[in-house]
């Protein structure tokens, strides 16, 4: 069971546990049982006659790790498996991983349509930067499918969605939103950084590309950047053309920490899951508590159909305290325990005011819009025992 190709045979049809801990593995000669670290930039040929082989491309192998990398294109046949897809490429970073797909598919005249909950900075990336070479980007709420609607034409080349959405999880129906962008002849791209596959397969649901930043849930424990764009072999070449040529390559020491990561991914998934429940829970009985946004919890209105496309709720919630800016930055200012960064994915629990930090940029008219209130505390719950977590929060809930 040493073969590369026997090991492909023998995981088809594996469980995704397997998948994780398995996949894409090749091993060298000295027969290692991790992954091995091939922490090297350039690689040697046996002769001339192979290096203008390689150089051509008439014989497949290494040659610049700009190009390839075997510790890199191991977690690429990692997380493609992982997605049910044909192919994956590597980034520096989760932004490198959309700018790459941008890259790859947009030209000028072009439209996207993007959903307005979206990470601040790919927000950025289409409004400020794809903007300058003529590229159009429009702006939907996530959840009115008439703006979808509305928004999508025959102009549009990539629709762009995040769901569970950053801060107040709202859930877009993947397979709908597919089938529309289909209809216009444009790609759907879902950023599914919130879920990893352990929680949401999108090209299950008819999504044609899936980015990560695997900096998120990938890594797990807070220590590499980097991204992941994942799809049929057709797109994803066209992403790698860009990444070679362009240079946003992922280092190979962090795709080894991130093929690590992905071992536990589905336990740590499942693991912030079931804690983030018990917090909405608890939450939700707090009296300094207004209301709670978590897909998990039955009245959000994107439960159900959370409940469909997902394996399980994810790690991230938000909360409106009772008052304004005041008492959310009281209840964050009284932790003791819990992480104060915009950083999320991580097995120690974040909490973060997005009025003020992730959502800053916006106007007060934007905000007033998506929600995101003064009031309003983000938590990216970690491995922590929940009770734990719940004592460190009630420190100033208690004061209001
Ligand atoms: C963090 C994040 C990104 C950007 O990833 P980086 O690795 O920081 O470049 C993109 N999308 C989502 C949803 C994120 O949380």
């Amino acid at each position: 069971m040493s073969d590369a190709s026997d090991l492909n045979e023998a995981l088809q049809g594996a469980g995704i546990d397997t998948l994780a801990v398995r996949a894409g593995q090749v091993r060298s000669d000295e027969g290692e049982h991790s992954e091995a670290l091939y922490l090297t930039s350039s690689y040697v040929f046996a002769d001339a006659q192979e290096a203008a082989d390689r150089f051509s491309g008439d014989q497949p192998g290494n040659v610049y790790s700009r190009y390839t990398n075997p510790t890199v294109r191991t977690l690429e046949a990692r997380i493609a498996a992982l997605e049910g897809a044909e192919s994956a490429v590597a980034t520096a970073s989760g932004m490198a991983a959309i700018l790459a797909t941008c890259m790859a598919f947009l030209q000028a005249g072009d439209q996207v349509v993007c959903s307005r909950s979206v990470f601040g900075t790919t927000t950025v990336l289409f409004t400020k930067y794809m903007s300058r070479f003529g590229v159009e980007t429009v702006f939907v709420d996530p959840t009115d499918f008439d703006q979808w609607q509305a928004g999508i034409s025959t102009n549009t080349k990539l629709v762009f969605v995040e769901t569970p959405s950053n801060p107040l999880c709202d859930i877009v129906d993947i397979a709908r939103l597919a089938d529309v962008s289909h209809q216009a002849g444009a790609l759907l791209v879902v950023d599914n950084c919130f879920c990893t596959p352990a929680l949401q397969k999108p090209l299950e649901f008819g999504a044609d590309i899936v980015v990560h930043s695997a900096t998120k849930y990938i890594d797990g424990q807070g220590r590499c950047l980097g991204g992941l764009v994942v799809g049929a072999q057709v797109h994803i070449e066209e992403v790698l053309g860009f990444i070679r040529s362009a240079g946003p390559t992922m280092s190979p020491f962090n795709a080894w920490v991130f093929l690590k990561g992905l071992e536990t991914l589905r336990l740590r998934m499942d693991a912030h899951s079931a804690n983030a429940m018990a917090l909405a829970r608890w939450l939700e009985a707090q009296p300094a508590v207004e209301k709670v946004f978590y897909a998990g919890l039955a009245h959000h209105p994107g439960h159900a159909l959370a409940a469909k496309q997902q394996r399980g709720f994810g790690g991230v919630l938000s909360f409106r305290v009772k008052g304004g800016r005041e008492q959310a930055w009281q209840v964050i200012d009284a932790t003791k325990i819990l992480s104060l960064t915009a950083n999320l994915g991580d097995a120690k629990t974040t909490i973060v005011h997005p009025a003020t930090t992730t959502h800053g940029r916006l106007s007060d008219a934007q905000r007033a819009e998506t929600g995101i209130t003064e009031n309003l505390i983000r938590i990216a719950v970690g491995l922590e025992d929940v009770q734990d977590i719940q004592a460190d929060l009630e420190r100033g809930l208690t004061l209001i």
